[in-house]
């Protein structure tokens, strides 16, 4: 074997989905997997370990020539000690502390010149209302660290608000739990979300992915649009340019998701979120709807390989996330919702069913007569039915605006 051995740390379904395209390629992958029946264990070569104990990560190490990551929870330190070790980690320590810690990605977003929405870090409810004060209400406040999927974010109404909260709501058990300084942020009155993906290489080649749209339904992201319908072309290039210039002043290697606020008319119509540094959900309608996907973009770009072609296909592609809902077993709809909905492309996870839990996703991409409306009602249908039985839709019925 000459191919570079590539290595992950977390057996989710990112993990899962670098497997194939690693395959592809033919580079010998590995995970260090959480559990024996995690989502990348089911299908890769993989030991079980613990990302938090450095002897696990350092005995892992050694078996592959170069780690990555299918989540952000591995503590820099460890890292420094593999990289002290001689081992290739991407992306390294110095970028990944901007995807862990939404204070010095604030931090980074602001020195950078890039838009950021008002922020401070708060430490006590002294510190929110006078934020609450100076930037008006409502506010949101959010732990630097930890959070995902709306976790960890709270949105304060007013004064009375954040006093209740810190006597007995989530302010006081974050106080309590000694996780502050918190992020305070003015409430921004976006339009939508958006979200600008890149790929860079250690050797500093990057490729922009068409800019998306990513509704979140409860703080969850539910639907993805590639590219975002209707997007400024000026906005869309500026955004791009943001992600390409926090990749390179991060030194960010693999890829790189930045989740956009939508502000037309203030600043250069968009504010940065956050930052993700691995596969995103907001990317997965690439895996059929890009030239490259961006599972494939990121293997190619943690062994430095000269990255794919990250055109979009036909008029775009619609990515409905599938979560749990009433069926408890996936596999009951799923020959249904295969049968009344060719077109759609079917991705699940190998996880068990909980409720709102992510299980998969389902893309559909515009091509030929289909237009991309037509690839929402399928991508729905495809979903529906297997998450609750629905009954598919026929997709000659649907009306096409
Ligand atoms: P997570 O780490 O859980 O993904 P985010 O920081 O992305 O947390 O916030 C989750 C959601 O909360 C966002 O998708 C957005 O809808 C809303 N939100 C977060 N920050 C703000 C803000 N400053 N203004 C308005 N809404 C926000």
């Amino acid at each position: 074997m000459t191919f570079p051995r590539l290595g992950v740390i977390g057996g989710g379904q990112l993990a899962r989905m670098m497997a194939a395209p690693a395959a592809e390629l033919g580079v010998p992958f590995r995970v260090l997997a959480e559990a024996e029946d995690a989502s990348a264990a089911q299908v890769a070569p993989h030991v079980v370990g613990d990302h938090t104990r450095v002897e696990d990560l350092r005995a892992f190490a050694a078996t592959v020539d170069v780690v990555t990551f299918d989540h952000e929870h591995v503590p820099t330190e460890h890292l420094r000690v593999l990289e002290a070790e001689g081992v290739a980690v991407r992306p390294g320590p110095d970028a990944l502390v901007h995807a862990q810690d939404k204070l010095v990605m604030r931090a980074a977003v602001e020195r950078l010149g890039l838009p950021n929405p008002a922020w401070a870090p708060a430490s006590d409810l002294e510190d929110v209302l006078a934020f609450g004060q100076a930037h008006g209400w409502p506010m949101v406040l959010k732990t630097a660290r930890g959070g995902y999927d709306g976790k960890g974010v709270l949105v304060l109404a007013d004064a009375d608000a954040a006093r209740t909260s810190a006597e007995e709501g989530t302010l006081g058990q974050w106080l309590a739990a000694g996780v502050a300084p918190l992020l305070a942020e003015a409430h921004v009155p976006f339009t939508r979300e958006l979200s600008a993906q890149v790929a860079r290489t250690p050797s500093g080649q990057v490729a922009a992915y068409p800019v998306v749209e990513s509704v979140q339904t409860d703080g969850v992201c539910d639907v993805v649009t590639a590219p975002a319908p209707d997007l400024d072309p000026a906005v869309a290039e500026a955004a791009s340019a943001a992600a390409v210039r926090l990749a390179e002043a991060l030194d960010v290697t693999g890829m790189l998701a930045v989740e956009l606020f939508e502000t037309p008319g203030v600043g250069p119509g968009f504010q940065v979120n956050e930052l993700a540094m691995r596969p995103h959900n907001s990317g997965h309608w690439s895996m059929d709807g890009a030239v490259t996907g961006q599972f494939e973009q990121h293997v190619r770009a943690v062994l430095d390989l000269p990255l794919g072609d990250v055109t979009a296909l036909g008029r775009g592609t619609v990515m409905k996330n599938l979560l749990g809902g009433t069926r408890k077993d996936l596999h009951t709809g799923f020959a249904e919702a295969l049968a009344a909905h060719p077109e759609a492309k079917v991705h699940t996870y190998g996880k068990g069913v909980r409720p709102g839990r992510k299980v998969g996703h389902v893309n559909v991409v515009a091509l030929g007569e289909r237009t991309l409306a037509d690839a929402a009602s399928a991508a729905e249908s495809a979903a529906a039915v297997l998450r609750d039985g629905a009954t598919p839709s026929d997709p000659t019925q649907e009306p096409r605006p």
